[in-house]
Formats: C-alpha cells, sequence, structure tokens
C-alpha cells in the first residue's frame, strides 16, 4: 500500500482549556481539530498545497502535515508507469518504478505479471514468452525465437536443426556449407567449385 489515511479527532474541549491554533496562534474554543500532534481551529485546519479548509473526515498526511485528497492526488501520489494515473489502491513496485496491480501486466497480451517472472525495457513490461519472441535472436530458417544453440552462418542466426541445404532440405553439417544465391547449401547439392567455409556453433 502506498496510501497513507490518517483518522484523527474533533474534540470539544473544556471550557476552561485553551488550546493554541498552530496555524493563526490564537487560542481555540470551543471546538478544536487535533491532528499529528497539532490542533488546528476547524477552519485553519488547511491544505499546506492550496490552502483550502480540508474534510477533517479524509486528509493525507505529508511532512506531517495536512494535504488534501485533491493536491496529495495531483502532487503527491505515486503513479503508475502504465498509466500514469495515480496508484490509490494497491501498487507493485519493481524496477524502481510503480505500477497499479492491475496495470502490471504483459503488454502484448495482457497476463498480469503479478506472480508471474517478468521483463522490464523502457517501463514497458513483458511476459518471459513474448519478451524472448521480441527481444531474443530469430532463426533466419523458420524466424522463431533463439535461446539455445544457435548456428551462426551468413551473417544471421539459425537454429541448428532449421540450417538446411536450401535445394535437398537435408541438414548441413556445422562445420561446412557452401552459398548458392545467399543461401545454405550442402556438399552434394553444390555444383560450382567448393568453398567450405568455416562455422561457429554458440
Ligand atoms: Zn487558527
Ligand atoms: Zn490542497
Ligand atoms: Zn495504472
Ligand atoms: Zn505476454
Ligand atoms: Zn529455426
Ligand atoms: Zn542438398
Amino acid at each position: 500500500f502506498f496510501l497513507k489515511i490518517y483518522n484523527l479527532s474533533i474534540r470539544k474541549l473544556p471550557s476552561m482549556s485553551a488550546s493554541i491554533c498552530c496555524r493563526c496562534n490564537e487560542k481555540i474554543w470551543p471546538r478544536a481539530v487535533c491532528s499529528l500532534g497539532k490542533t488546528y481551529h476547524p477552519h485553519h485546519f488547511t491544505c499546506k498545497e492550496c490552502g483550502l479548509v480540508v474534510d477533517p473526515k479524509l486528509f493525507f498526511a505529508v511532512d506531517d502535515d495536512v494535504v488534501c485528497s485533491e493536491c496529495y492526488l495531483d502532487k503527491h501520489a505515486a503513479r503508475c508507469s502504465a498509466c500514469r494515473t495515480p496508484i490509490l489502491e494497491r501498487g507493485v513496485a519493481a524496477a524502481e518504478r510503480k505500477w497499479h496491480e492491475k496495470c502490471f501486466r504483459c503488454v502484448s497480451c495482457s497476463k498480469s505479471l503479478v506472480s508471474a517472472s517478468f521483463f522490464e525495457v523502457n517501463g514497458y513490461l513483458f511476459c518471459k514468452a513474448h519478451f524472448r519472441e521480441l527481444f531474443s535472436s530469430r532463426c533466419a530458417g523458420c524466424e522463431k525465437p533463439i535461446d539455445r544453440r544457435a548456428v551462426i552462418a551468413l551473417s544471421t542466426k539459425w537454429h541448428a536443426k532449421c540450417f538446411k541445404c536450401h535445394h535437398c532440405r537435408k541438414r548441413i553439417s556445422a562445420r561446412e556449407f557452401w552459398i548458392e544465391n545467399g543461401q545454405p547449401i550442402c556438399a552434394a547439392c553444390q555444383t560450382v567449385v567448393p568453398s567450405p567455409r568455416n562455422l561457429s556453433a554458440q
């Protein structure tokens, strides 16, 4: 919870006692608003930001002073990194940012990430599957993401199983292959003078 709501008591003072209003330094009688260790005339129980009289039943405490709910929303409430509106109900804090619990979800599939693993990129949240799909490297053969072994060839990455001869679709040795029109071909299909290339597997 980011929200702090303080309740206070409105007391009728005994007629002989005198309290001093912390706003005007005048005696308070007969009714005082007591809050956060200070006493106020009811008409001096004012917001420290806008100066308007605050409803003593609902206000916010900022630095031990009184702030009305509008000023609190405007100036002090944490804002959600997703929808940019103030967070008043339950919030989630992660990676030095805050979100409404309801806004803490994958921007691709809207799945809630509150109890799931998540990835944050510039304030955008992704579930594991969509982070992988969008940010990991893709196979030049099947265009799906590569997360484990990749064959690096022709300046692109391939799944080992997707690195196939363009003609016969057989898997090509990770050690040598030939190129025809930018596509890998196997030794059996190559018709030009052999030009073996070394591959590195990662
Ligand atoms: Zn006063
Ligand atoms: Zn105010
Ligand atoms: Zn939000
Ligand atoms: Zn997702
Ligand atoms: Zn592939
Ligand atoms: Zn072939």
